[in-house]
């Protein structure tokens, strides 16, 4: 099932959870994203024809029984923290709900809004869990395989990553599965710090 508002697929669901693609910018250009190959996933086409409001969200969010999802995912075809307030508003409107709310972000938030301080704001609106995607053992082969917007961006990722485990947010790191990338060095970095790691 997929509700689209006009043409667009806000939210859809797999693995028992719900999704919400709030946005198809990016702070970064994965040469593995999946909008480089693909108008969406699990035959849900995730280009949207504007970026809906928080309110446009929780309407479509009301018609929905949440309680048979494990968890609610900020994910989709771009970054999240782009729409902060829009992450914060329906975090906070899903948590009242008793919502499990995951955010999976690339972890340039704090560059996205200097004048923020996000983790705290993700924090005190409810969020549960964050997925952040490490996806490279060196700053100079994340460069090179997420081309980032911002300067210091794989920094600004290990910090974001800390700064959600210090605030009590349950905290993990990501690679996608591919030969350029040292998946165990990727690992000893996520132990290091102390998150749990996943390769997607
Ligand atoms: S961070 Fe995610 S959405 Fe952005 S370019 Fe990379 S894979 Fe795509």
């Amino acid at each position: 099932m997929a509700k689209k508002t006009a043409m667009d697929t806000i939210y859809y669901e797999a693995h028992g959870n719900l999704y919400l693609n709030i946005t198809n910018q990016c702070s970064a250009n994965c040469v593995f994203c999946i909008r480089d190959f693909s108008d969406g996933v699990y035959g849900y086409n995730l280009r949207l024809s504007h970026e809906p409001t928080d309110d446009e969200i929780i309407r479509e969010l009301e018609k929905l029984d949440l309680s048979k999802y494990k968890e609610v995912v900020f994910t989709g075809f771009g970054e999240p923290t782009i729409r902060l307030d829009e992450v914060l508003g329906v975090t906070h409107w899903l948590t009242e709900r008793n919502m499990a709310v995951r955010l999976d972000t690339n972890g340039h938030a704090n560059l996205i809004n200097p004048d923020r301080d996000v983790v705290s704001e993700l924090k005190e609106a409810g969020l549960s869990a964050v997925s952040i995607s490490l996806n490279a053992e060196s700053e100079e082969l994340y460069n090179k395989l997420c081309r980032p917007v911002y300067d210091n961006s794989y920094q600004a990722m290990l910090d974001f990553t800390r700064s959600a485990l210090e605030a009590g947010i349950q905290t993990r790191m990501t690679v996608v599965g591919m030969p350029e990338i040292d998946i165990e060095k990727c690992e000893l970095i996520a132990h290091e710090i102390g998150v749990d790691f996943h390769v997607r």
